[in-house]
Parts: C-alpha cells; structure tokens; sequence
C-alpha cells in the first residue's frame, strides 16, 4: 500500500507540471482543453487548476468577446507572481545570463564577453553575472546552465571541449549549488537548445527532433518521443564526430573524418579564404550572392547531408532544425538540404522531412540553459 501512495503522489505531482506545461508553452488555454489533451476529467482539471491559482503559478482572465450570448471565456496564463528561473550559458568568449518566466519571458539579460584565462576565472565571472542579475529579480527557484560538450550531465561537469580556453574537467554545479542554496541543472549547450525549441520553438509540434549547431565544431541536440535523448553516461550525442569519410582528415577526437573537419565555421573559413584570397567572416559569406560562393555552400551542403542521411536512418526526425552560424544561412539552402535529405533518407519517404532554422536564433543557447531549469518544474518537481 505504501508502493500505491508513492505512485498516486507522484502522479499528481506530475499531472501539475503537464498542465503547467501545457499552459506555459501555449499549448492550451482553458479547462476544456486540458482536459482533452491529459486525458483527464473536468473536475479533476479544475482541482489541478484552482490549486495551482491559489499558489500563484496560474491566473484566469476573462477574455473579452463580441457576442453576448453564454458564458464569457476564461483564459489560463502564467501568473507574473509565479517563481523564475534563471540561466547562464558558458560559451567560448563569453557569458550569458537570463532570467525567464515559466512562458520565456525574459525579464533580465546580460552578455559578457572575455576570453578565459582558466576555469576558475569563467566561474567567477559567472558568480558575478549571476549576483548582478539576482538584485533585478528575488523570485529564483532553478538554475539551468549549458556548456559545451562534452560534459557529464549527471555530475554536472565539463569534461574537455574543444576550442574552449583549454577548460577541463570543471565542477559547475555544486559551486553554484553551493552559492545560492538553490538547485542547478546543467546538460550541454545544444542539447538544452533542443529542449528549448521542442517546448515553446520551431520544434514545438514534433517529438522527433535534430537541433544542429554548427560553429567552430558541430553540436547536436536530439530529442526522442518529446524528451530530450540522455545517455546513461551523462554523455550528450555528438554529432559533429560523426565521420563522413573514413579516407579523410585526422580528428582530436581520434576518430578519422569527422563532420566538423568538414563543416565547422572554422573549416569554411579557411575555404573561403583560399577561394577569394582574404578572410571573409561565415556571416558576411552567407549573404554572399557570387558563384564560388555557392559552390562552397553546396559542398557544405553535401558534407552536411551525408552525416545527416546517415543519423534519420537511425532516428527518422520529423523535422531538422538548424542553429549558431548556420541562421545566417539563405533560405534557398535550407530548401537544398531538406531536398537532398529526403531523396537520399531510407524510410517513410511519403511524409517529408523539414528542415528550418531555430526559432531562437541568436537567445536560443541562453533560453535552453534557463529551460534546463524550467523543464524540472514541468516534470513536477519545485513544486509546492
Ligand atoms: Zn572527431
């Protein structure tokens, strides 16, 4: 009988964080519809609903229609007394800190922008943009942080990314838990960014999901079923080590051929350099309309396509979403991307397979970092 009141908690903690969910992401409005999608009865809804009301995550308000027949209708919002949650993101040469509503509303943002000396420098200058950004806001409940990979998810350590200030093996968590008293969640910058466009972006009516985020090296966030894909390991997919020629170039990974030799910023910095005779930035390239220009890009194209062909055999993504550098793409690439991907893709080749930029674009890493925090509140933990 214990084992019974264990689960029967749980789900309702559960059923809480879903309807906060639903209603956070825009995804319902009311009661009815609520109902409908958690399969739930309306008194069971409206007992979830009024509690969460009464403890200040939800408000209602009546919306204001022409006819004047029936019941006026009450929309379900977050409320502006609902706690916040705040994320930073450790990036190469940089910090970003945000602090969002349970909706992504940002309420505060602060970018700094330095080249680490160490580890321990990054995490002070952290501390700092963390305390700025609290006077602004007192009402914290989570911090999320994302950094490059790889990291170990479950200690919430940096373990050796590349081009990333020589940063290894870095405690991030427990200082910060230690520091605010408050909990923190960290995963890997493009993973967190696939959760953040899955619930509230471009991804947000799929459960397949591939977010790529192509910089100096190549990150890949997946999500499976509508959860983010987590190994057992704490390890995040790396796409960006995923070999397209086992003739080619020599990893730091050790593995031969990787994608990111390939099509990394840096690496198509260096072609476009040998193909104009000076340096030329990705951003300035991508709104290049010049015949070896476009060459380069269908050679990115075609690099890019195999890897990606080789990952929708396995996973069969419903739609691909591409972010970092690649936003400055043209749509006419996206388009020839998304063509080659569902000539050459082995399975369900009757339903297409998109591919689209993040609806995030440049705030996408920093709004997955405060989602690392926002998603525990929604698989009903934090709550009261
Ligand atoms: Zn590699």
């Amino acid at each position: 009988m214990a084992r019974l009141g264990v689960n029967k908690e749980y789900l309702k903690k559960r059923n809480r964080g879903l309807v906060l969910q639903l209603i956070a992401t825009g995804k319902c409005s009311s009661r009815i519809e609520l109902a409908k999608e958690l399969h739930l009865t309306k008194t069971a809804i409206s007992a979830i609903v009024n509690e969460l009301i009464d403890q200040q995550y939800l408000k209602e308000t009546a919306v204001t229609t022409k006819a004047k027949l029936g019941r006026t209708p009450i929309k379900l919002e977050v409320s502006p007394k609902a706690p916040k949650y705040l994320g930073i993101l450790f990036g190469r040469g940089c910090l970003e800190a945000a602090i969002c509503s349970l909706d992504l509303k940002i309420v505060a943002y602060e970018r700094v922008e330095r080249d680490w000396e160490n580890g321990a420098e990054m995490m002070n200058v952290a501390f700092c943009l963390i305390d700025r950004l609290l006077e602004r806001e007192e009402k914290i409940i989570a911090i999320g942080v994302a950094t490059p990979g790889p990291v170990d998810v479950k200690k919430g350590r940096i373990i050796n990314p590349g081009h990333f200030h020589e940063i290894r093996n870095l405690d991030v968590t427990e200082p910060i838990e230690k520091r605010y008293g408050i909990p923190v969640f960290l995963d890997h910058d493009i993973q967190s960014a696939a959760l953040v466009e899955q619930l509230y972006g471009n991804g947000r009516d799929y459960q397949e999901v591939l977010v790529l985020g192509i910089e100096e090296g190549v990150g890949s966030g997946i999500m499976v079923g509508g959860h983010r894909y987590q190994s057992n390991s704490g390890y995040p997919p790396e796409m960006g080590h995923v070999s397209i020629n086992h003739h080619g170039r020599k990893c730091v990974c050790g593995n031969i051929g990787c994608l990111e030799a390939y099509i990394g910023s840096g690496a198509v910095e260096e072609k476009i350099e040998a193909a104009f005779g000076r340096h030329i930035d990705y951003r300035e390239f991508c709104q290049m309309e010049d015949p070896e220009a476009d060459r380069i890009m269908q050679e990115v194209i075609n690099d890019l396509s195999c890897a990606i062909i080789s990952m929708q055999n396995i996973m069969n993504f419903e739609i691909i979403l591409l972010g970092m550098d690649s936003i400055y793409w043209k749509e006419k690439y996206l388009k020839r991307l998304e063509d080659i991907i569902n000539e050459r893709k082995f399975a369900n080749k009757k339903v297409r397979t998109l591919v689209k930029k993040v609806k995030f674009m440049e705030k996408m890493p920093v709004l997955g970092a405060v989602c690392n925090a926002v998603s525990k509140t929604f698989e009903g933990e934090m709550l009261e």
